[in-house]
């Protein structure tokens, strides 16, 4: 017991121990992403202002009207436009002789009014001595330079240091200002003609690195503590599963229901073994429920076994008096369980002295052998027995041309996709034909899967296809339901 809490209390130790490191090698990544993502999102938000401010101040400005003098009431009007205007710093009148009137009076300033740069001005602050860009706005009679308020970003981290950032502005086709060995991102700002430049210092970085370290270490640990959670949940679920799969096959619950393979005339040559589960309820549930997850979980070696042992059982209890001689029943297996001489041997030791149906054997060419020289030999230790291998859904899988040269296949079974092309007016009917030439050169017995209709009785019987398997002829049912005596007809399989 001691023990046990000791190895548990290692492992939490251990689990804190990573994380703080990882969050110490992630802290420069992440503060940058915090850092970015906020001055990104307060800059669209500013901006998004400083557009309004300038339309409304167009709208306000273009309306009035005002003498061309710099008398007390131009200049008492101004201050007014000043004061009622936070976002705008200065509004000044341009006189005819270029000189500026101010709510304090003219002026001489030091506007570049380059044509190109229209409305956009550049202005060189007397006072900082740095770049600034002011807008012209024209009225009905005046004409008005604006100057925008000093960058203040709603910023979140204003709190930390006042130098931690400065602004530059640029017209657009200018080139933009070359990062500074104190600057740790530049955020840009585009005005159209002009762009606004923010530099974010390193020593921000330094600010926001330790405040939210504690941040990043606790996401990390609640990543971790998600991801412990949700691996335990799938562990718990599939060993639910498997535990299920278990006792259902311990249980005898999977089943064979048998589906007849017939010549085209009707005759039952063979049947095909397709597991069913029957659960606790009596409810049959169908091999694409619960197939994919037995094998990935490992049980479906004793599933398929317990199935044949069933299906042996069935046919031992002989009452239609039938003769055996040449019938067959096919089971499926996967590509792992041909590859796997354990499971081979286990699967001849059934048939050892047994009178029955001849077993067959289908591998489905949709699956790929990893080992195949071990298929190769257990296909062969099968042939050998009189067992034939069957090729299911032909066409449709990894295999090809590869598994006739490789794997010495007796049958092949074509896939029921190919056989619905028959009697649609299809270029792909001739991949069918095609199918069936190859098959036929190579002397192999041709079965055609999920045959529905009389029309494909008809042409697959032109084509000289030596078997036919389908819910024309039967679904596949209970061995107590099943019909291998006569001859089967559409009637019979409804
Ligand atoms: P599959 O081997 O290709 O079996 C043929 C499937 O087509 C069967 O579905 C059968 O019921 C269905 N089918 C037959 N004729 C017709 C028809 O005319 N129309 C239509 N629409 N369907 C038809 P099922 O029984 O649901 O089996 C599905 C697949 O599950 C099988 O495909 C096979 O790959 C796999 N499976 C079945 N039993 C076993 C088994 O014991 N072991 C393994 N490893 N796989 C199995
Ligand atoms: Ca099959
Ligand atoms: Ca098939």
């Amino acid at each position: 017991m001691t023990i046990y809490y000791f190895k548990r209390n290692i492992t939490w130790f251990l689990a804190v121990i990573i994380i703080f490191a990882l969050t110490q090698l992630s802290t420069s990544w992440l503060s940058l992403f915090v850092a970015h993502f906020w001055l990104e999102h307060d800059s669209v938000q500013y901006i998004a202002k400083q557009k309004l401010n300038f339309s409304r101040e167009k709208s306000r400005l273009s309306t009035i009207v005002l003498p061309n003098t710099c008398s007390s009431d131009v200049r008492h009007s101004l201050n007014k436009i000043d004061y009622s205007e936070p976002e705008i710093r200065f509004v000044g009148l341009v006189l005819d002789d270029l000189s500026l009137c101010s709510a304090n009076g003219v002026i001489s300033h030091n506007v570049d009014l380059q044509p190109t740069t229209y409305p956009l001005l550049r202005y060189i602050s007397e006072a900082t001595s740095q770049e600034e860009i002011a807008v012209i706005i024209k009225g009905v009679s005046n004409k008005f330079i604006v100057f925008l308020n000093k960058v203040r970003l709603r910023d979140h981290f204003s709190l930390y240091c006042q130098s931690c950032m400065f602004y530059q502005l640029k017209l657009s086709n200018e080139t933009p200002p070359p990062a500074q060995d104190s600057t740790w991102f530049i955020v840009v700002h585009d005005y159209g003609q002009a762009k606004g430049y923010l530099h974010i210092s390193k020593v921000l970085k330094k600010q926001i690195d330790e405040d939210y370290f504690w941040i990043y270490f606790l996401m990390y640990c609640a990543v971790f503590s998600l991801l412990i959670l949700i691996y335990k949940l799938y562990l718990s679920k599939k060993q639910n599963v498997n535990a299920l799969l278990i006792q259902a096959a311990q249980k005898r619950q999977f089943i064979p229901f048998y589906q007849p393979i017939v010549t085209p005339s009707g005759e039952v040559k063979g049947v095909e073994a397709l597991m069913r589960w029957q659960d606790n309820s009596g409810a049959i549930l169908t091999p694409n429920v619960f197939i994919d997850a037995a094998e990935k979980l490992g049980v479906i070696d004793k599933m398929t076994l317990g199935m044949i042992q069933k299906a042996k059982e069935d046919f031992s209890i002989n009452c239609q008096n039938f003769e055996f001689s040449s019938f067959f029943c096919a089971f499926n297996l996967t590509a792992s369980q041909i590859e796997s001489d354990n499971f081979i041997d286990r699967l001849l030791s059934m048939f050892i002295d047994y009178r029955g149906f001849i077993p067959a054997f289908e591998i489905t060419e949709r699956q790929e052998f990893n080992d195949k020289e071990a298929a190769k030999r257990n296909i062969k230790r099968l042939q050998s027995c009189g067992y034939q291998i069957k090729l299911d859904d032909a066409g449709t899988g990894y295999g090809g041309f590869s598994y006739f040269l490789n794997f010495n296949i007796d049958t092949i079974k074509i896939d029921k996709m190919f056989v619905d092309i028959i009697g649609h007016e299809d270029f792909k009917i001739n991949v069918l034909n095609a199918i069936i030439e190859m098959a036929k050169s190579l002397e192999l017995t041709i079965i055609a899967e999920g045959v529905e209709t009389q029309e494909q009785v008809d042409y697959l019987s032109e084509k000289k296809v030596d078997l036919l398997q389908g819910y024309y002829f039967s679904k596949p049912v209970p061995y107590h339901q099943l019909n291998i005596t006569s001859r089967l007809s559409p009637s019979t399989g409804q």
